[in-house]
């Protein structure tokens, strides 16, 4: 995930192009990639550019792609990571890790910031504030507070579980801004099907439109999975394009995955 889309220097390549459906959403960040490519604009306004965006939601509804997203529509630094790296044994380590995070993206600003799980590092703090995990939240929050105005830094955290994360975290100042990412409705799963089928043989009886309705449920990653199964199930049956069947099979298979890693689902 880290690197599949991004080259040596850490531009992402990604746009809103590369995004389907999730139109509101898109709708909310131009603002911020407004901020980011005019902040001048703002500063001159004496508006605050806001540090952090907290995306939530069930997995695989397109976070990580959409914070790619931004970063390219801004001609922007990426730089991933995930909260469960900075989770350590060693008291500090953490804390040390999140500082040369930092360190880094202001030396390559404009730079967003890409922090998954978030709840790993960010999820309520004990009483007593000596542990490791409490450590490097608070770095976190020191880092997000000291900003320096020359570099424009956005930090897009995204979790499951918005209701596990400290307060602390959620004030202004640093992720004040909270967009739901959930599962694609029938037009925005038609829009997914059709963006992973683009550059793939289907066959013209093939009617995106009808998968979509059968695909109720499944998140643009299990969509984009399907686009995938279909075109390898095509080559073992020796086809020349990807028929119906294929795709059938392929959401068969895709639900099969979820009976046995989550029964809940269906
Ligand atoms: P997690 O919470 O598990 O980290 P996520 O919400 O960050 O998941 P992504 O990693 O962005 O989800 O999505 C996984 C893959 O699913 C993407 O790389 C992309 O191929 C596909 N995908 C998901 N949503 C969309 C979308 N809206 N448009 C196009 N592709 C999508």
């Amino acid at each position: 995930k880290t690197t599949e889309t991004l080259n040596e220097k850490d531009k992402s390549d990604i746009s809103f192009k590369d995004v389907a459906g999730l139109h509101e959403v898109k709708d909310e960040l131009q603002e911020i990639i407004d901020f980011i490519n005019n902040s001048e604009k703002y500063v001159k306004m004496g508006a605050k550019v806001p540090n952090g965006i907290l995306f939530h939601g069930p997995p695989g509804t397109g976070k990580t792609l959409l914070a790619k997203a931004v970063a390219g529509e801004t001609n922007s630094t990426f730089l991933y990571s995930s909260g469960s790296e900075f989770v350590e044994k060693y008291v500090g380590v953490g804390a040390k890790r999140v500082r040369s995070l930092f360190e880094r993206a202001k030396k390559e600003s404009p730079t967003i910031i890409f922090i998954d799980e978030i709840d790993a590092i960010g999820s309520k703090r004990n009483s007593d504030s000596n542990n490791e995990k409490d450590q490097t939240l608070n770095q976190l929050l020191v880092e997000m507070d000291g900003f320096h105005k020359s570099s424009t830094i956005i930090v897009i955290g995204a979790t499951n579980r918005l209701d596990l994360l400290d307060e602390a975290l959620l004030r202004p100042g640093r992720f004040d801004r909270h967009i739901y990412v959930g599962n694609p409705n029938i037009k925005s799963r038609t829009e997914i099907l059709s963006v992973h089928t683009k550059n793939k043989p289907v066959d013209s009886s093939v009617n995106i439109n009808d998968l979509a309705k059968k695909t109720h449920g499944f998140s643009g990653a299990q969509l984009a999975n399907i686009a995938n199964e279909a075109a390898i199930i095509a080559v073992r049956n020796k086809k020349k394009l990807i028929g119906i069947d294929e795709f059938n099979s392929a959401i068969e298979r895709v639900v099969a995955g979820l009976e046995v890693k989550n029964p809940s689902v269906l």
